[in-house]
């Protein structure tokens, strides 16, 4: 059969279910129509194609998916620092964000984001943030896949005025773009200390009915868990079971100060879990017991969470955080080992967000969301196990091709034309930005 693209790789990592933890060695992956048409020895092949590429230093996985961000909150990136979370949201992102926050902002911070996502290997990311039409629009432009989860809370901003105006924004979003190739639109009630029971209710309908993934910050700090003991008698996690909204549709970022009980709740669930370990570091909101969370069973995926609280988005550092700080929270050195970690990243973030039949592996048949790194490099050297390199030393600048449903959006570590996505106008365009923001 004749194919598109043949990529010639020296290692491949599938990360699916029948190669689930092997490397595949001297392999070649044929792409047609966007998606990947077989994975087959470079020297017994029974298919051509029309392109082929030569990575014979580079290790070929799935893309990175990042689970949970706001892209375009990277025009704030090191706005305000070293503070905890909710002097950080109370005195200086929510007051930021009522004074800059636009159509504009939204269009332009996104497409920053996306170049700095392409260029460490994120093929797809999950965005939750206002104005998701200008967001998304940045996405389809630059080849990226998104899924989009609309930003809903009970008080307003310049996006919307109450919980039932969100919502409608929400649907008029998912209406413009649900047909839209690579494009997810989702429900994104912003915590349970920001959005009240009717609407956590309306928006698990609205979920059920239009089939669409939901996700929801929680249990980030101690301080939600006690407030919301204090108010209710209950902990956020069992309040939001009671309220039938934790499905396997719904993604839980954060998760720290988690009991038994909780674990029990999400298990019963089977929702997902998004860990975000460098923002819940940097904010020093708390400890997600991943090990812990794996060992039961819960589907763990992987997010950057917002510029602004990381300060970057780079998924491979963190991966390394992430495997890192599971160790230490388990006090055991055997804790989320290397591979773990990129199952996270990949097919772990992927399920998180209800995009496991598409994407988070490779394999006949889904879509060709791919990253070569290229491990000949000081770094990397020397090398006795791939994945060890990729999570443990600082490979994302190894990143040098990304593939996105097919289509070349990384190559020899360029972001290419047709991203429409030019390196030194976004750094001169948020340097604008940066002085605007500055003065005021
Ligand atoms: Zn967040």
């Amino acid at each position: 059969m004749q194919a598109d693209i043949q990529i010639n790789a020296h290692w491949v990592a599938p990360l699916s279910a029948s190669h689930s933890r092997t490397i595949l060695h001297n392999q070649a992956v044929f792409v047609k129509d966007g998606k990947i048409l077989a994975i087959q020895d470079q020297h017994a092949t029974s298919h051509e194609a029309d392109q082929v590429v030569e990575l014979n230093d580079h290790i070929l996985l799935p893309g990175y998916v990042n689970a949970h961000g706001h892209a375009a909150m990277s025009l704030f990136r090191g706005l305000a620092d070293d503070l905890p979370l909710m002097t950080w949201l109370n005195q200086h992102i929510w007051p930021a964000e009522g004074r800059w926050v636009s159509e504009e902002f939204v269009h332009q911070g996104t497409r920053l984001a996306i170049a700095e996502m392409l260029k460490c290997g994120t093929t797809s990311y999950a965005d939750m943030y206002f104005y998701p039409q200008s967001g998304v629009q940045a996405a389809i432009d630059s080849g990226i896949r998104n899924v989009s989860f609309t930003p809903i809370l009970d008080f307003p901003t310049n996006f919307a005025q109450n919980a039932d105006d969100y919502i409608d924004k929400a649907l008029a979003a998912h209406k413009q773009f649900h047909n839209q190739p690579r494009i997810t639109l989702g429900l994104g009630p912003h915590a349970p200390y920001t959005v009240s029971d009717e609407p956590l209710k309306h928006i698990t309908m609205l979920a059920d009915q239009l089939d669409i993934p939901v996700q929801i910050h929680l249990h980030e700090t101690a301080f939600e868990v006690a407030q919301s003991l204090e108010q209710s008698g209950k902990r956020p996690t069992q309040r939001l079971a009671e309220l039938g909204f934790l499905t396997e549709r719904v993604s839980c970022v954060h998760m720290t100060q988690i009991s038994d009980d909780d674990i029990q709740i999400l298990q019963q669930s089977g929702a997902s879990v998004v860990h975000c370990p460098e923002s819940n570091l940097k904010l020093a909101s708390g400890f997600c017991p991943t090990a812990r969370l794996l060992s039961k069973g819960i589907n763990l995926g992987l997010g950057t969470d917002g510029a602004a609280s990381n300060n970057d988005l780079n998924i491979q550092g963190e991966m390394k955080t992430a495997a890192m700080l599971a160790k230490a929270v388990a006090e055991d050195a055997a804790a989320l080992p290397a591979w773990q970690a990129l199952e996270m990243a990949t097919i772990g973030s992927a399920k998180a967000l209800g995009i496991e039949d598409q994407v988070g592996s490779l394999e006949a048949g889904k879509q060709a969301d791919l990253q070569a790194v290229n491990l000949a490099q000081l770094g990397q050297s020397p090398l006795y196990d791939p994945i060890s390199q990729l999570v443990y030393t600082d490979s994302s600048r190894a990143t040098e091709y990304v593939w996105v449903a097919g289509k070349a959006l990384l190559e020899k570590g360029q972001l290419t034309e047709s991203t429409g996505l030019d390196e030194q106008q976004l750094i001169a365009n948020a340097a604008q930005w940066q002085k605007k923001i500055s003065q005021h």
